[in-house]
């Protein structure tokens, strides 16, 4: 199956470039000679040098700028859609976790949902006269929107009304106010479903990010409802593969006339977690070059937590002949190697 690759006559507005899908997504873009103008806030929520380390990379492409901008300043984001007037924007900017979002509400009222209102006001506005027409809005959403205790594969086609965390609950409203916003203005919009994406130089709150941290520092990593769990874990090249198919294909209008489309970005292939660990160790002995054994803590289950994620993707298949493939072995030996190298640790 042909697609169109992305352009590089245009500009690609992603936010959230400094974060750990935003970079690689960057990255990709000005391999292909795109020109990208990255936002991103650069907040604490964890490590910021993991963050400047990524813009450091970036900023060897000339087709690079970054602004530190938050989307939750409209005047900012109003003054970086006038002057770059970007044909295709991808919001990645968010409070992301799952946890977090329990004793910080505030974090994801701020960037999830007034930071996501304004990029949709931008787009609308990127139609009035004089300025170039977003043609394509792309925006994460996320698995969680599934909720708990559902029959798996998850299908897009599933209800999601229940969310059992406040993180969910503003993923699934970016769903709702895209497609309002696509049905009263026209606006093509995708939203996409990542499933626990990980790879080298991702997100540290992240479990199998914090349980290497953990490995490392002698300490027991805390395996919530007993280790019976299951997750659709996907590797980043797989999530921005993706991603490349679909930045010059908006969605055309459905049976309503709206111009909006949701899919499910996940590895179809869940894996136990118990397996998933024991993966992890295997990479992290080699690339450590002794054996290493996780110290391993049960727990209960957590508020907010659910037992498995699976992504249905043929949907995703059918549209961009594209399937995510890559296996936790090659995935988390490639994560392993990375953080082996960037901590120099033995
Ligand atoms: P990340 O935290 O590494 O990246 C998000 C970036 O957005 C960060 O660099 C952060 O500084 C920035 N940011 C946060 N709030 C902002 C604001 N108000 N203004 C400007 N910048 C802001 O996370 P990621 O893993 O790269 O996730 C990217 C997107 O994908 C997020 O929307 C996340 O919710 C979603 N998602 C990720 C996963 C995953 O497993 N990584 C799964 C499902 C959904």
């Amino acid at each position: 199956m042909t697609y169109k690759k992305p352009n590089p006559n245009k500009t690609y507005l992603i936010t959230g470039a400094a974060g750990f899908i935003g970079y690689y997504l960057s990255r990709n873009l000005l391999e292909k000679g795109c020109r990208v103008v990255g936002i991103d806030n650069m907040n604490d929520y964890y490590d910021v040098r993991l963050k400047e380390k990524r813009l450091e990379l970036l900023s060897d492409y000339d087709e690079f700028t970054f602004l530190k901008v938050d989307i939750s300043d409209k005047q900012a984001l109003d003054e970086v859609f006038e002057k770059y007037q970007p044909e295709i924007v991808v919001n990645l900017a968010a409070q992301a976790g799952v946890r977090y979002s329990i004793t910080n509400p505030d974090a994801y009222i701020h960037s999830n949902l007034i930071g996501f209102y304004n990029i949709l006001e931008c787009c609308r506005h990127s139609y009035d006269e004089g300025n170039t027409a977003v043609e394509h809005l792309l925006y994460a959403s996320s698995s969680s929107v599934y909720g708990a205790n559902r029959k798996t594969p998850y299908s897009v086609e599933d209800k999601t009304d229940d969310p059992v965390s406040l993180y969910a609950a503003t993923k699934k409203s970016n769903e709702l106010l895209a497609r309002s916003y696509s049905h009263l203005y026209n606006i093509p919009a995708t939203g996409l479903r990542f499933f626990t994406v990980y790879g080298p130089m991702g997100r540290p709150d992240m479990a199998y990010y914090g349980f290497t941290q953990k490995i490392f520092a002698g300490e027991p990593i805390k395996i919530f409802n007993h280790g019976d769990m299951k997750r659709d874990f996907t590797y980043v090249d797989d999530i921005v593969g993706s991603m490349e198919r679909m930045l010059n294909q908006p969605p055309p209008a459905d049976e309503h006339g709206v111009p909006h489309k949701v899919y499910n970005i996940g590895n179809s292939h869940p894996e136990q977690l118990m397996y998933f660990i024991e993966t992890l160790e295997k990479a992290l002995s080699k690339a450590a070059g002794r054996e290493i054994v996780a110290k391993k803590e049960f727990l209960p289950m957590q508020p907010g937590d659910v037992y498995a994620t699976f992504a249905d993707t043929e949907p995703l298949e059918k549209a961009f002949g594209f399937k995510p493939s890559t296996s936790i072995e090659d995935g988390l030996q490639r994560f392993a190697d990375w953080y082996c190298e960037y901590y120099d640790v033995k």
